[in-house]
Formats: structure tokens, sequence, C-alpha cells
């Protein structure tokens, strides 16, 4: 017999997009999950960002209210619209920066990836709303936890504990799970890149930058910068982000932010075209300079262990080059509620619990494993391929097109369920059919 009747109870550490996307997930496979999350509330920036059609395929399959949720917030691409990669150094005026015949470097079709982009706090708050308010605990820092009689045991920094069957680490980059369970073998490390990040009414973004932004994801590439921009909120903010290589080390590796003035992105930009080198008048007096950090330098060697596992960047934080980050994490979330939905109906049909556990959580981390690595390996390559600073493409827009629709490819066409077993697969489908 197993040794608890189900619900299955699942702690969830952290209510950023995926703690909270992946708590909704279990709660519709009826499992009993309990999100903490160590900031007072629920919070997240006010900055852009996206899905690509196929994480919405998966995201669907977790739960189909999620997608709707989504698309009633989002700026829509679709397969009629491409991303644009425009030389954004050489251009001398506005009008040749706007001259696809002069600085269009080259175009690639959304296809699949069909990015929809939306407003990070935004999306969070919807995804919040859909989970019972028991379900959520806040001010509750993970410090550690052990694993006693067939349980987990949560310890948190305000002297607290709880009691879980498993638990997901879901507390992002410096996740505690993650320390806990591999101690320093694993840790984020500076890409030695770093972003910017803004939103203005997307009538003074074209303004600025042309009427080309308005309709398409935007990327403005030169030596050692680039300028990303793409409409959000339903087209009526553009969404701006700066990219720059940093040689130095980062002030503030643990809290990866630090106050600067504007006056540093015009620095980044010095000598680029005048579009993009005046972009630093569309941002406030002082901004947030963002360290980009990952974990390609030193990933973990496992994603789980006994009744643990990462989910999300704890498990596979990337740059942001390659765009799918929260992608990525949606595909996790996918996997560990399929298993766990499985191993809860393993359970209420008599099988023996810890067992069900720990093939799932082993099956979670063959599944998750090579993927999560190879998407923040990749990613690290094209942030080198945008600032000019990758050897096999140089500046050559042809090689870039190519390596580009190379690694998109991959990501979209990556079939999360094939390393799953057919009935396991049915099961994550089940979700979307009943629509
Ligand atoms: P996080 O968002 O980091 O959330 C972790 C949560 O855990 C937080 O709420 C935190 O407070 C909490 N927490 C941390 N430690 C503890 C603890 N010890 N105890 C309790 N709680 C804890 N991805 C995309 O797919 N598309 C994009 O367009 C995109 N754009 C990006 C742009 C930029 C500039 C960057 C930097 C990233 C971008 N990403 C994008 C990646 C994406 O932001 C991340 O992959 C995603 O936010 C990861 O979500 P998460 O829930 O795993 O982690």
């Amino acid at each position: 017999m197993g040794s608890i009747a189900p619900p299955l109870q699942v702690a969830v550490v952290g209510g950023g997009i995926i703690g909270v996307m992946t708590a909704v997930g279990l709660r519709r496979r009826g499992i009993n999950a309990i999100l903490y999350e160590r900031a007072s509330t629920w919070h997240e920036v006010s900055a852009g960002f996206a899905f690509t059609g196929a994480a919405r395929e998966w995201m669907g399959m977790i739960d189909p209210a999620l997608v709707e949720l989504l698309g009633s917030m989002s700026g829509k691409s679709d397969s009629s619209t491409s991303n644009a990669y425009w030389n954004g150094y050489h251009p001398r005026t506005n009008e040749e920066a706007e001259d696809e015949s002069k600085s269009l470097l080259f175009r690639t079709p959304t296809n699949n990836l069909s990015f929809w982009g939306c407003v990070r706090s935004q999306f969070l708050k919807g995804m919040a709303a859909m989970l019972p308010e028991e379900a959520a605990i806040f001010g509750k820092q993970l410090a550690g936890y052990d694993e006693v009689n067939d349980k987990v045991i949560l310890h948190f920094d305000d002297g607290s504990t709880a009691e879980a069957d498993v638990l997901l680490g879901c507390d992002g980059i410096h996740s505690a799970t993650r320390k806990v369970m591999l101690g320093d073998e694993s840790r984020a490390g500076f890409s030695h890149t770093v972003t910017y990040r803004t939103m203005v009414p997307i009538d003074v973004g074209i303004k600025a930058l042309g009427q080309k932004v308005a309709l398409n994801a935007c990327n403005h590439l030169g030596p050692n910068a680039d300028l990303l921009c793409y409409p959000v909120m339903s087209m009526t903010l553009l969404n701006i982000a700066v990219f720059a290589y940093e040689d130095s080390e980062f002030p503030d590796p643990d809290r990866m932010t630090v106050q600067v003035d504007r006056s540093e992105i015009a620095k980044v930009f010095e000598g680029f075209s005048p579009q993009v080198a005046d972009i630093w008048k569309l941002y406030p007096e002082k901004v947030v300079k963002w360290g980009i950090f990952d974990l390609e330098d030193n990933p973990p060697s496992t994603y789980a262990r006994g009744r643990a596992c990462l989910v999300g960047d704890a498990a596979h934080a990337s740059t942001p080059y390659m765009g799918v980050g929260a992608c990525t994490g949606v595909e996790d979330a996918l996997v560990i509620c399929t298993l766990l939905e499985s191993v809860q109906k393993k359970a209420l049909a008599g099988e023996e619990l810890k067992v069900a556990l720990e093939e799932a959580l082993q099956t979670y981390n063959g599944a998750r494993l090579e993927r999560g690595r190879w998407i923040h390996h990749h990613s690290r390559q094209m942030g080198q391929m945008y600032h000019w600073r990758y050897g096999p493409t140089g500046r050559d827009p042809q090689r870039m097109k190519q390596k580009l629709e190379e690694n998109w490819g991959n990501v979209v066409t990556y079939d999360v369920l094939a390393p799953l077993q057919p009935e396991l697969r049915a099961l994550a489908r089940s979700h979307q059919k009943s629509l």
C-alpha cells in the first residue's frame, strides 16, 4: 500500500513565473501544491517577455486557461511575420537605418516561434489569481531541507518548517534548493553581458526607431552590443532591451542589478547608427543595469535527488539571447506535472508511493537535463553572435541567419514528451484535449 493517501503534498519553492505555473498545473491535477515565496507578495518586473508557439502548446497541456490568459494580454506575431535583424552600426542617417535594401541584415520567419509578448508582472498576477488563496504562503525563504521518514521537511529562515512528499525548487538562478542538493558544485556565473530595459508607448518607439518596430521583433546588431525591441500589451507599448558585452566583473553578483546613469547606455552605443546611438534618450535618468548570469560554466550534474528536484531557472538559468529561458521552464513544468499526476494515480491504485516518486523524479532528470544544458550553451553563443564576437559567424549575415535558424529549429521542434513512456505522453495530452 502507499504510505499516504492522496492527494500528494507538493511544496513549490519560489513564486516566479515557473513556480506559479507549476502550482497551477498541479492543482488542476488534484495535487495539493503549496507555494512558498520569500517575498511578501507576488512580485515581477514590468518588463516584456515572450513565449514561443511551441511553449504555448506545452503550456496548453499544463492548463489551457494559461494560454487563454496569455492571449488576452499579448502582442502576437504569427506565421506571416518575421524577426528582423538590422545592422545597428553602419548606417549614418535615419533614412539609411530604415532602408531595408541598405541596413536589413536578414529576416527569420517566426514559423512555430510566433512569439506572444506580454508584461511579466501582469502575466504573473493573472496566473496567481488562478490559485486559491491558501495555496501560496509569503515571507517564506527556504534556508534548507532534509528528508525524514519519507517526507521532505522544509526549513525557512524565520525558523518555521513545512512538510511535503516532494519539493520542487522553482527558486531561480541562485536556488537555495540547488545549493542544498548539490552544494557548491553548481552556481551561477556572470556571462559578461548586461542589459538595460524599458518600455515606451508604441508611438514614441516608432518616432525613435521608425515604423519597422511597430510590426515585428527587431534586433539591431553591432560590435559588443545589440538593441532588441518588440511590441507588447496588445501592441500599445514597445519593449526595449539594450544588451552589452562587459569585460569587467559585475559589482554585485548576488543582487545582479545596479543603478546607473542612462549616459552608460549612450557610451555602449557610441559610434552606432544615429537611431541606436540615441536610444538612451528614451530611458529615465537613472536606470537599472542587470548583470546577466547563467549556469553555463557550472551546470548542475542532476536536476533531481531524493525527493527534491529543480525546475525552471533553478535548473538551467540561461542568458536571454535565445529568449526562451521561461519557455524551457514551461517544458519542465509540463513534465513534472505529468509525472506527479501519474505518481498520484499509482498511489491511488495502491502502489508504493516512495518507489513511484523516486522513479518519477529520476525520469524528470533524464527527460530534462540535456535539454536544459543545450539551451544555456546555445543561448550564450547567440549573444556572442549578436555582438559580433562569435568566430564561426563573424559579421556575415548569411552565416548568422543559418546559425540562428538552426538553433530556433531545435528550440521549437523539440518534442518535450518524447523521452516519456507512451502512457505519460497520453496523460500530458489529455489536459489539452479537455479544453
Ligand atoms: P524566477 O523568475 O527567478 O523566480 C524565482 C522565484 O523564487 C522568485 O519569486 C524569488 O523571489 C523566489 N525565491 C528565490 N529564492 C527563494 C528561497 N530561498 N525561498 C523562497 N523563494 C525564493 N524567457 C523567455 O522564455 N522569454 C523571454 O522573452 C525572456 N526574456 C528575458 C529577458 C531578460 C532580460 C532576462 C534576464 C530573462 C529573460 N527570459 C525570457 C528568461 C526568464 O526571465 C526566466 O527563465 C524566468 O523568469 C525563470 O522563471 P523562474 O520562475 O524559474 O525563476
